[in-house]
């Protein structure tokens, strides 16, 4: 089991790391599960600094969003952290972003479909919470954490994604992959019809992706970066596949 600290200070790089490629800002936030002690980490909500987070600023709660020591409040919505937390051996981080990508897929008429080699991740797909409303209720965590079932992510209608993995190097990456193939889906359809792949190339894709190898590199790089990021907004920013 990875100690508390060790996760403290994972999630508050994993936030700066979002907020360097300005996927995190005055909304958003990141959590991370300890099943062992059924412990949740979360960064804070809207107002807090993201780009200086830091391992002591990391919110602990339960799974029904009560902080255990007294100390910082979970965001608004942290239903849809801890429903998913709860219901899904698999989902130990999440991250409900706003990013300016990925959002477009929740607003636009037009189904996702993966473009880049790396999409491949998401061979089951993204699903589409439709009700515009926050996820503000455990019974509104609940609808949307069965709307993404045991996909990897969801588009949030006029409002944003949310993203489940195994650990926060999985978050990262996953995240990242699923920015990187909106803005590319963006770019090409400015150039004509957009190529996506099959459903079958896409599971032939997912097959080929060790994602336990490719994920810690991700996270090699972008820690790296964001080490001696200058901590401005909108800039430091390193696209994943340049
Ligand atoms: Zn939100």
């Amino acid at each position: 089991m990875e100690s508390e600290s060790d996760l403290r200070e994972q999630l508050a790089t994993c936030a700066r790391i979002f907020t360097m490629q300005g996927m995190l800002g005055l909304h958003g936030h990141v959590s991370v599960y300890q099943p062992e002690t059924k412990r949740v980490l979360i960064t804070p909500g809207a107002g807090s600094d993201k780009a200086n987070l830091r391992d002591a600023d990391m919110v602990a709660a339960d799974l029904d969003g009560k902080p255990f020591d007294g100390k910082g409040r979970p965001p608004l919505e942290w239903p849809i952290h801890m429903k998913l937390h709860a219901a899904r051996a698999d989902a130990i981080a999440v991250a409900h972003l706003h990013p300016p990508y990925g959002t477009l897929f929740a607003i636009a008429k037009r189904e996702y479909k993966p473009v880049t080699l790396h999409s491949g991740i998401f061979a089951k797909g993204v699903s589409i919470y439709t009700e515009p409303h926050l996820i503000t209720t455990p019974e509104r965590g609940e609808k949307l954490q069965k709307v993404i079932g045991d996909r990897r992510a969801a588009f949030m209608r006029g409002h944003g994604i949310t993203v489940v993995a195994r650990d926060l190097k999985e978050l990262l990456h996953s995240t990242l992959v699923l920015e990187n193939d909106a803005l590319k889906t963006l770019q090409a359809a400015t150039l004509g019809e957009v190529g996506t792949f099959s459903a079958e190339e896409t599971s032939a894709l997912e097959k080929s992706i060790n994602i336990e190898m490719v994920a810690p590199r991700t996270w090699i790089y972008f820690s790296t970066l964001e080490a001696r990021w200058d901590r401005q907004p909108a800039s430091g920013k390193s696209e994943l596949f340049p």
